[in-house]
């Protein structure tokens, strides 16, 4: 099965998630959210196609991770390429614990194509579009309306911190030698006299 993808972090990242982090960002979302940090990532037909096998080999290969964090684009576009790559991973590496960040409401995610199969391989499913207005510069939610919604109880205690912490951005040295910045990006709010 193929998965289209936007880029990948293989070398892993503190700032999306608890722990080293292994990011898929996947291509395709159908949202038009103001202030969209990666509208590269959007069109339909563009990115790469990598077969979920040779993904989820990849991941169960990266030993300096502690967990996965999965973003786009949005990855509810394609939940049974991502439910078959995660429960690839999963079969090895039961310890990694999976992030996925979605533009739908949490409610509706139930009824998208192959929807259920994909809740079931998260952890913490962070929901909703972004509202630039509602970027408070915390947190790894890009806006206060975003929910951070547990699907299991393994990531509870980073729940609070994933909300209301510090945010942080990374710069990641890639393979090609090329640095990438990563991590949600802050808006500069003005003080008002
Ligand atoms: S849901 Fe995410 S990728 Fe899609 S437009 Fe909104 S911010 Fe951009």
């Amino acid at each position: 099965m193929n998965l289209k993808v936007f880029d990948i972090c293989r070398e892993g990242t503190h700032v999306l998630g608890p722990g080293n982090r292994y990011v898929v960002w996947v291509q395709g979302c159908l949202q038009r959210c103001r202030g969209c940090i990666t509208p590269e990532s959007r069109t339909l037909d563009g990115g790469i196609t990598i077969n979920t096998a040779d993904l989820a080999a990849d991941i169960i290969l990266a030993d300096n991770i502690d967990g996965i964090t999965i973003s786009g684009g949005e990855p509810f576009l394609q939940s049974e390429a991502l439910a078959n790559m995660l429960d690839e991973v999963r079969k090895t590496r039961p310890e990694l614990t999976v992030i996925i960040y979605t533009g739908y409401q949490l409610e509706i995610l139930n009824s998208l194509p192959k929807g259920k199969e994909l809740i079931k391989c998260a952890d913490v499913i962070i929901d909703g579009p972004y509202i630039e207005n509602l970027n408070d510069n915390r947190g790894i939610r890009g806006s206060s309306n975003q929910r951070i919604n547990s699907v299991t109880t393994r990531l509870d205690s980073f729940i609070s911190q994933m909300e209301h912490g510090r945010r942080k951005q990374s710069r990641v040295m890639r393979e090609d030698g090329m640095v990438t910045a990563i991590g949600v990006p802050s808006r500069h709010i003005s003080k008002k006299k």
